[in-house]
């Protein structure tokens, strides 16, 4: 019955998709332009490029982009986030982004305060700098001078729409916690073991002063982890793969993306 429900489903989304398209489609002019000159999206093929433009259409009509601080959203900058935060669901199911529907975009890194342990567990308050934040069931939050950054200066393992997007479906089961919710045909104790293996050795390298081939924050936590990895499968898949390669193949198997080591 579920497999039934599921297929009624995605033929449902699929017509919706279609229809989206039909009526309100991204302009082909501003999507080549904007699409053009983000690097992460350079190695998809031509179906891979159409699908891309059917989802960010969904995600435009689905998702509300409000600008912070008297930012002015402009209609490149839905698309360059649209974009990005779709590939990530390129292979997966609309209902991955299930459960929010707003993008808050500040013009720069924004400042929050939060209360912090110390090491004797009194709380402080401690403020930082953000370049995005992602909510449990709340909205996405992100710097745009660190999303701009991302497509006019690509480095590799950073990439913030993709960070932050991949805490979104980290958190679709009610917890960030480094488990998505995987493909049917996937095992789960796979994925546990490739991730905890790699991120308690790369917990080891930090503690021990060791510089590692990973951005150290993903040693902060598993959900941290699991949001910098992306980062790499997406934008420098060579470093996965040969730091981590059961890590990458356990994610080529969630994002369904053969990227190009
Ligand atoms: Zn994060």
């Amino acid at each position: 019955m579920g497999c039934y429900l599921n297929r009624i489903r995605k033929t449902w989304q699929r017509w919706h998709i279609r229809r989206l398209l039909a009526k309100h489609p991204i302009p082909q002019p501003l999507w080549h332009e904007v699409t053009g000159r983000i690097t992460t999206l350079q190695h998809l093929d031509t179906h891979e490029r159409v699908r891309l433009h059917e989802l960010a259409t969904w995600f435009l009509a689905n998702k509300v982009i409000n600008g912070a601080h008297d930012l002015e959203v402009t209609p490149a900058m839905k698309v360059a986030i649209a974009a990005q935060a779709c590939l990530l669901i390129l292979n997966l199911d609309v209902s991955y982004f299930d459960g929010w529907s707003e993008i808050i975009l500040y013009p720069s890194a924004f400042r929050v305060q939060r209360n912090q342990p110390d090491a004797f567990g009194l709380v402080h308050p401690e403020a930082s700098n953000l370049s995005g934040e992602a909510w449990l069931h709340g909205p996405v939050i992100l710097s745009w001078d660190d999303v701009a950054r991302d497509i006019f200066n690509h480095q590799a393992g950073h990439n913030v729409v993709v960070h932050e997007f991949a805490h979104k479906l980290d958190g679709l089961n009610g917890a960030m916690n480094g488990m998505p919710p995987l493909r049917g045909s996937m095992h789960r104790e796979r994925w546990t073991t490739a991730l905890a293996h790699a991120y308690d050795a790369l917990c080891h390298e930090v503690a021990t002063g060791k510089q590692p081939m990973l951005n150290p924050y993903a040693a902060t936590n598993p959900a941290e982890f699991f949001a910098v990895i992306s980062e790499y499968f997406f934008t420098a898949p060579q470093v996965l793969q040969s730091c981590c390669p059961d890590v990458h193949h356990q994610l080529a198997l969630f994002y369904l993306l053969p990227t190009k080591a």
